[in-house]
């Protein structure tokens, strides 16, 4: 009885998503299969069969003995019935076509822009593009780290500067690390930071959150009158203005360096192409928004900021950058650059904790730029620039006042006579939004987009009846931006001059994808960062136009699906969570923990405890904790583990006596990095609460607890979710990535506002992103995800990720221990293997097995953390029992190529480890002087030879890259 029908209240149809019947069949209804299934790997009698290697007698019974029983939820998650990928889709659709897609003219450093076709469909929507990983396995991913070094080409010729980034999360942010960075590099002891009235407002406020745990005062003015008397270590300016005005900021740019201050150059990224670029006015850093280059609005996000800078501080800028250096056969290769500056391993003297940025958004935004080129660019602005000035000229003659100042394409309009409501109204009735700047002004700003009619309808607001003149009368071709005219060249590489034909880059575009491995080849078993099922079904929604084409500034009349949407996500997960309140607004894990982190603040500052400054956190966590703790003015306390990867729990009763005057948080893992439940968490969370201190849980490894356990019962207070792990947002190749937290009750006031969109409550800290409620636009993967599998298909989901994991770790267990267990013998989803003796034995590195994956045609599990010289396996729920059973008879032929060395029957050099991986060049051309065979190195498994994925260089050499740094493309010269 399937009955069409669109409205969002109507339930479609409902699958019991839950019971595996006899036949280990899913029940159909109507022709429409569960998405269960389809999201899970093992189907029933497989799961059987799996059961039987563990001597276990039921998944249930596995869970029982995995999971302590203390902490086990004993009672179904609410969540609505599960539905199929179509009900699912039809379901979103309704509440989608709640949202109001007007033309947006508010500007504030987002723009509409056009998405090429080619783009969209071979990069943003293309499994091969973003189901990818952060690329540590460099040789199988030179494919997006070419597309990131032409985003760092395009940010280092469009700024003028040295050295840019790989992306980072938001200009709001990106604008709060260039302040980070000008107090760690300064050498005054100033701490006072100038921020410019004429910033975005979203940007001020989240630089003003940042700058208050780490003592830093704002001082925001007027650049034109700052009189310098306050010794600054930096200063923040906007270019153009955030009401459009261009100023000349080169002599407060000089006197400000006279004192010592860094200055970092807010820029819009496609003015750039026409005005002088702030490196050349002399700044020290520029950061901004690449969304206008081909990323949809999105209602927020997600887009990639860019950060450039000098080479002087390439050891202290945030986030990822593309390196070159040269592979084992001394040919260019490219890898992430200057690892040591990370938090992994800086870790609370780390000078970010950028972890996950926005790789498919610079991926887009550089391609947009291959794709136009630099004249295509130049084109887009000139134009945009020339409708703005016909604009500005009509308004003019409507007897509208608008400063004289040169702009690009902002104008700010003064309303003399007429009311704001006024104009409002009749903006509105054209489904028109312009920026209110207060009662008397507006702004508006023009994109791509924009046409001739869009002018004339403006115009038509303004006007309040028939226009006067014709366009043909006001059209204006000179420009008012000559004394910022940019003379110099951008964007001359080759890259950005020769796929201008759709057939030359989309085979570009296929010929970077087919460099990478990504889950459209095999499973990624990164431990720690759950690469599960990116369904396509979830995907859909995130290019629909009623969710792309949003402004994150629009008025909330207008995003009423949104609103439903965020409600209804925020529900789920506060019930998968246990907790009380949700916050959207992070935009990736380690945001989630900062943001945590100052909820926990702001709780101790109401209660008048704010000396409560001591951050317990076990030397076990992942490199984020420690670097976020620091951001919100903590000092770290380590805790020990035992040798069973447990937190000791006396050093940890311990460390918190002795600090219960000062202690402000505890951040655990759970389960453990280790890869554990451990069984004292309750007593853990209870002496933390009994010394004065809050318990933040990274929720990173919640794929272990959705269903079983709620964070919010057992004890902790806040927890963050990587919704790009647990929650299927794909990982993008490094970005985007959604980190939304979950408080308890008492915490719940405190959760971040925003300075532009109002959220309810005074005691809230202060904004965290650029946008109200993050990468809006993908929450829909979420949403869609806990649609489809409800709470009985969530709760089956977690226990086949732990019964994967646990499988893989007894497969392998003779060859490669699982260093840690719990007390029952088991894991939780995921294992870490000890690869350690092996070393001794063969010489054999951690490494040399993760190249020897490649050959193989795997990517490599985490790699030596959190345990050096170890692997940690995560294989999800979503890989099938034959991929499993394929990894570890890998994994258990690799131990025998080891078996070899160990035995002198392989040489101990010159061995199919330590060259691989091995290249089809290495292996064809020029001489072969290994003594194994050809077949050996490229073929050694049946299924390579029906499948070849092969690595496009050779092993990488870190060190000569990072001793020869270069951060943007190489003359192709180089290649040949
Ligand atoms: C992935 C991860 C983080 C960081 O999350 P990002 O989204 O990459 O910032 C923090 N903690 C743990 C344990 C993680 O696995």
């Amino acid at each position: 009885m399937l009955e069409i029908n669109s409205s969002a209240n109507t339930q479609l149809e409902t699958i019991p998503s839950s019971a595996s019947n006899s036949n280990g069949k899913y029940p159909k209804m109507n022709g429409q299969e569960g998405f269960v299934q389809r999201h899970l790997g093992p189907n029933f009698q497989e799961i059987q069969q799996m059961l039987k290697l563990l001597e276990v007698s039921s998944l249930e019974d596995l869970i029982d003995q995995t999971i302590p029983s203390t902490i086990r939820l004993n009672q179904s998650l609410q969540l609505p019935e599960a539905l199929s990928e179509y009900a699912a889709l039809n379901q979103l659709k309704a509440i989608a076509s709640q949202n109001k897609v007007y033309r947006s003219f508010i500007g504030m450093g987002y723009a509409d822009c056009i998405t090429p076709g080619v783009i969209q469909r071979n990069i943003l929507e293309n499994p091969g593009w973003y189901t990818a990983y952060t690329p540590y396995q460099a040789e199988i991913a030179q494919g997006r780290l070419e597309a990131l070094l032409n985003f760092q080409t395009l940010i280092i010729d469009l700024t003028g500067l040295e050295i840019a980034n790989a992306s980072l999360l938001d200009e709001a942010t990106a604008a709060a690390e260039a302040m980070s960075l000008s107090y760690g590099v300064s050498k005054t002891k100033a701490n006072s930071f100038f921020v410019s009235q004429d910033c975005h407002p979203q940007t001020i406020d989240v630089v003003k959150t940042r700058a208050i745990p780490l003592g830093i005062d704002i001082i925001i003015g007027d650049h034109q009158t700052f009189d310098f008397n306050t010794p600054l270590f930096g200063c923040l300016l906007q270019y153009p203005a955030s009401d459009g005005i261009i100023y000349d900021y080169r002599n407060f740019i000089e006197t400000a360096h006279n004192h010592n201050a860094l200055v970092t150059v807010a820029a819009d990224i496609l003015s750039l192409t026409l005005l002088t670029p702030p490196g050349e006015f002399g700044a020290d850093i520029a950061v901004g928004s690449t969304q206008r280059l081909g990323v949809p609005l999105g209602y927020g996000g997600p887009h990639a900021a860019y950060f450039a800078t000098k080479e002087a501080y390439k050891r202290n800028v945030p986030g990822r950058i593309v390196g070159v250096s040269k592979d084992a056969q001394g040919n260019p290769a490219l890898r992430l650059a200057l690892q040591t500056r990370e938090q992994h391993i800086r870790r609370d003297k780390a000078t970010s904790n950028i972890c996950t940025a926005q790789v498919l958004l610079a991926v887009i935004a550089s391609l947009y730029a291959v794709y136009h080129g630099p004249s295509g660019l130049q084109q887009i602005a000139q134009t945009i620039h020339q409708l703005t000035l016909t604009l500005a000229e009509g308004l003019k003659r409507l007897g509208y006042s608008m400063g004289t100042e040169p702009f690009f394409d902002t104008i700010k309009v003064e309303l003399g006579e007429k009311s704001l409501t006024e104009i409002l109204s009749a903006a509105a009735a054209k489904e028109i939004n312009l920026r209110v700047i207060d009662q008397h002004t507006v702004g508006i700003s023009l994109d791509e987009t924009t046409t001739i009619q869009d002018i004339m309808d403006l115009w038509e607001i303004f006007a309040g009846s028939e226009l006067p003149f014709s366009v043909e009368e006001v059209l204006k071709t000179s420009e008012n931006i000559t004394a910022f005219t940019r003379k110099s060249a951008y964007l001359t590489h080759p890259v950005f001059n020769s796929y201008h034909s759709e057939t030359e880059l989309l085979r570009y575009i296929h010929r970077l994808e087919t460099k990478d491995l990504s889950l459209n080849t095999s499973m990624i078993p990164l431990g720690s960062c759950t690469m599960k099922l990116n369904a396509t079904a979830e995907m859909i929604p995130v290019t629909w136009p009623e969710f792309g084409k949003l402004h994150p500034f629009a008025p909330k009349e207008q995003t009423q699906g949104y609103q439903i949407l965020f409600e209804q996500l925020e529900n789920w997960l506060a019930e998968i969570t246990g907790f009380a309140g949700i916050s959207l607004q992070p935009n990736a894990g380690s945001q989630g923990e900062y943001t945590g982190l100052l909820v926990i603040r702001k709780y101790h500052e109401n209660r008048g405890e704010i000396h409560r400054n001591i951050c317990l956190i076990p030397e076990s966590a992942h490199g984020t904790n420690p670097a976020s703790a620091v951001l919100c003015g903590f000092k770290v306390v380590p805790v020990v583990c035992d040798d069973q990867g447990n937190i000791d729990i006396a050093d940890l009763q311990a460390k918190a006596e002795k600090h219960q005057n000062n202690l402000a948080a505890l951040m655990i893992t759970y389960p453990s990095t280790h890869g554990v439940f451990e069984t004292g968490i309750e007593a853990i969370c209870n002496i933390i609460h009994a010394n004065g201190g809050q318990v933040y849980l990274d929720g990173a490894n919640m794929n272990a607890q959705v269903g079983l356990c709620r964070p919010g019962n057992f004890g902790a207070d806040v927890c963050h979710l990587n919704l790009h792990k647990t929650f299927c947002i794909p990982h993008g190749g490094g970005g985007p990535g959604m980190g939304p937290i979950g408080v308890a009750s008492h915490l719940v006031p405190f959760l971040p506002g925003h300075a532009v969109v109002e959220l309810e409550g005074n005691d809230r800290i202060g904004a965290v992103s650029a946008a109200p409620w993050g990468s809006a636009s993908i929450l829909v993967i979420s949403w869609m995800y806990i649609a489809m599998m409800g709470a009985k298909g969530l709760t089956e989901a977690t226990k086949v990720a732990i019964l994967n994991a646990n499988y893989i770790a007894r497969r392998l267990d003779e060859y490669y221990p699982t260093l840690y267990k719990g007390n029952q013998g088991f894991v939780a989803h995921e294992c870490i293997l000890d690869l350690r003796s092996v070393k001794k034995s063969a010489g054999i590195e951690v490494d040399d097995i993760a190249k020897r994956l490649m050959d193989y045609g795997f990517h490599a599990p985490t790699v030596s953390w959190p345990v050096a010289g170890t692997m940690m396996v995560e294989p999800t729920e979503s890989e099938s029992k034959a991929e499993l059973d394929r990894f570890c008879d890998t994994m258990i032929a690799i131990r025998q190529e080891i078996a070899n060395i160990e035995s002198g029957v392989m040489d101990a050099t010159n061995n199919v480890l330590k060259n691989a991986p091995h290249t089809a060049i290495s292996l064809i051309c020029g001489e072969w002087n290994h003594p194994y065979s050809r077949e050996q190195a490229a073929y050694p498994a049946p299924w390579t030879k029906e499948h070849k994925f092969w690595p496009s260089v050779g092993r990488i050499d870190n060190a000569f890259g990072d001793r020869n740094f270069v951060c943007s493309c190489l003359p192709m010269a180089a290649y040949q």
